[in-house]
């Protein structure tokens, strides 16, 4: 390693850190890495390899944030010195930056030796990470297309990580679930221990489909299954080859989705609960469980970990805004809303009758996707019974109309495009007391907490 070279991209990468900070531009994260990155292209590696407690990369569709953050929770619990591109962007110069954070000016991490690098990783990224970063363990939490501008995307990931595996350590640990046959398919052909988890509990299977990003399995047969919990995620097999489901060392049964909170049984841990819900954070949960124990961490860490976590910005966020408690539920894609949903379903049915107040909010910025037609893969039937009051909102707010109407929703109290007029009726249509779920997509959330901000109910700071 040239570590005179490595030293100036470390001084290069923090000047230009502290010229954006200095400048005021503020969202800089990951300016420090591109600069350093420049001058000296080994810079991930270079400082990456040096941390010697584990190097872990997290991606998938859906949950590597909130997987990663479970992880970081127990780490910290556990006293375990660690870095983690939290605040930095998941491509490549987010890592540099947030490598470049903690390097002195000589090149040098101090502590690495017994450090762990905990890195939420984009799936197209995955590839230049392993090959930088040598990874001690992948986990991989689950493949959906994400909208349908980006239909093929499923066969473009996959063969993107099995790209990274190939780079990968042989003897790197993969953390896979053995629920989704598209993330299991990354077992094939690998040598190293692999650590499943996956959901036992009857009483989440459905009949019905949902997004279903299923794509068949390599031999070409179709899957089936005994199970299914929604989408292509289930107790599958292969109806040509061999493959099926592999039984789990981490495994969810029991599961209990509360409005604040979830708790599940998992061998060897015994109960659990987090102050996060729905199907989805139980899979992050489990998926944050197999890291934690491929990084040797005490069941007491993870347990007290788990029960430690926050939730990601805008991802079960609580608002009150005039005695009306207002829950936003990111979803950006099929999956993701199918999975909120659900929960409102499961929320609905512990009640009783039509009892659910739901705002969806759609924009077809580019971070949302410009082709809304995905929201035709949602099901909004699944609810339809159990809507009281509705609200649509965003740039596409006729559009969800139409989707609401065919799902038999009720007829909405506003489709408007300002968020403020949206706020008014959900206001005008409400008391205080009452809760409201509002389902946005990326900048639709931007667009409604800026306006929350306006009336005092948040704080402009995101997160
Ligand atoms: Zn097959």
């Amino acid at each position: 390693m040239n570590r005179v070279r490595l030293g100036a991209a470390v001084g290069a990468g923090k000047g230009a850190g502290l010229a954006t900070r200095l400048l005021r531009r503020g969202g800089g994260t990951a300016l420090p890495g591109l600069v350093a990155e420049r001058v000296h292209p080994q810079l991930v590696r270079d400082l990456g390899r040096s941390l010697g407690g584990g190097r872990v990369l997290i991606t998938g569709t859906n949950g590597k944030t909130t997987t990663s953050r479970i992880v970081a929770e127990v780490l910290a619990g556990a006293g375990r010195p660690f870095i983690h591109n939290r605040e930095g962007s998941n491509l490549m110069r987010g890592i540099a930056s947030t490598l470049l954070a903690r390097a002195s000016l000589s090149g040098r991490i101090a502590g690495a030796a017994t450090m762990v690098g905990l890195f939420e990783t984009d799936e197209a990224t995955l590839p230049p990470a392993a090959r930088a970063l040598a990874p001690t363990a992948l986990a991989f939490t689950n493949l959906f297309r994400d909208q349908l501008d980006r239909y093929g995307e499923v066969d473009t990931v996959a063969a993107l990580w099995r790209r990274a595996l190939e780079v990968a350590p042989r003897d790197a640990t993969l953390i896979l679930n053995a629920d989704d046959p598209s993330v299991a398919e990354m077992a094939q052909g690998w040598d190293g221990p692999v650590h499943w988890f996956g959901l036992d509990d009857e009483a989440f299977a459905t009949a019905g489909g949902g997004a279903y990003d299923a794509r068949w399995c390599g031999c070409g047969g179709d899957y089936a299954y005994e199970r299914r919990y929604f989408a292509h995620v289930g107790w599958w097999r292969c109806t040509r080859c061999a493959r099926k489901r592999e039984e789990p060392q981490t495994s969810a049964s029991a599961v209990d989705l509360g409005l604040e909170g979830a708790s599940f049984e998992v061998a060897g841990l015994g109960r659990v609960g987090m102050p996060l819900t729905g199907l989805y954070n139980v899979y992050n949960a489990l998926a944050a469980i197999g890291v934690c124990r491929s990084l040797g961490l005490s069941d007491e860490a993870i347990v007290a970990g788990l029960a430690r976590v926050k939730a990601a910005f805008g991802r079960q966020e609580v608002v009150e805004l005039e005695g009306r408690t207002l829950r936003l539920l990111l979803a950006k894609n099929p999956a993701g809303a199918n999975q909120v949903l659900l929960l409102l379903r499961t929320i609905a049915a512990k009640d009783g009758g039509a009892s659910l107040n739901v705002a969806l909010l759609l924009n077809d910025r580019f971070a949302d996707g410009r082709d809304v037609s995905w929201i035709w893969d949602v099901d909004h039937e699944l609810i339809a019974g159990q809507v009281a009051r509705c609200w649509l909102g965003g740039d596409r707010a006729e559009d969800l109309a139409v989707r609401v109407k065919y799902a038999g929703w009720p007829v909405p109290g506003a489709v408007a495009h300002e968020p403020a007029r949206v706020v008014d009726a959900i206001l005008a249509g409400t008391a205080p007391g009452d809760q409201v779920f509002v389902v946005p997509t990326y900048t639709a959330m931007l667009d409604l907490r800026a306006e929350l901000a306006r009336r005092g109910a948040v704080s402009g700071a995101m997160d």
